[in-house]
C-alpha cells in the first residue's frame, strides 16, 4: 500500500539509528491484507515483536453511516492467525469493538499456537486479499514511472 513490500520494510526498520521496540501494520483493506503483510514480516526471521492491528472487516457505506462487516467470530480467527503468522502485539483498528475484543482474548488464550497459515488458509477464513499481489512474490505491486524533481532524494 506504501509502495514497499514487508520484507522491505523489516530491512528498513533494522536499519534505523534508533530501532523501535516492535513494528508492523494495521488497517488498510481488511484482515487478510494485514495478515498476508504480517507473514511478508515474520519471513525474515527477526526477533523484533511484531504489530498485527486488522481491520474489522471492510468498511462500506450503509444507510448514512460506515458499516464493518467483520463479526466477532471473524475476529477470534484472525488473532488465531496472526498469532500463528509470528505477531506478538495482537489487536484490532477500524470497526473493531469490544465485543470483537472480548473474541479475539477469548481465542489467543483457548486455542494452541499453531503453525503459520498458508495465504490459502488466510483467504478461507478471513477473505479475498484486495490485490493479487503484496509484491514480495516479484510480480508486483508495481509502482509507477518517478516523475520526482530532478535530484529529489529517495524516501
Ligand atoms: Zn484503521
Amino acid at each position: 500500500m506504501m509502495g514497499m513490500t514487508s520484507e522491505a520494510m523489516v530491512d528498513m526498520v533494522h536499519a534505523l539509528d534508533n530501532m523501535p521496540l516492535a513494528y508492523g501494520a494495521n488497517c488498510g483493506t481488511g484482515a487478510s491484507d494485514v495478515l498476508r503483510t504480517v507473514l511478508g514480516f515474520a519471513s525474515k526471521g527477526k526477533s523484533t515483536p511484531i504489530v498485527s492491528k486488522g481491520n474489522a472487516g471492510i468498511p462500506k457505506y450503509v444507510e448514512g453511516h460506515i458499516h464493518y462487516d467483520g463479526t466477532p467470530e471473524l475476529m477470534a480467527d484472525y488473532a488465531e492467525m496472526a498469532r500463528n503468522c509470528g505477531a506478538s502485539i495482537i489487536g484490532g483498528c477500524c470497526g473493531t469493538m469490544p465485543e470483537h475484543l472480548v473474541h479475539m482474548r477469548e481465542a489467543l488464550d483457548s486455542r494452541p499456537k499453531g503453525d503459520a497459515p498458508t495465504l490459502e488458509q488466510i483467504v478461507e477464513a478471513l477473505g479475498a486479499f484486495s490485490s493479487a499481489s503484496d509484491g514480495t512474490d516479484g510480480e508486483g505491486p508495481v509502482r509507477g514511472p518517478r516523475r520526482g524533481r530532478r535530484g529529489a532524494k529517495p524516501v
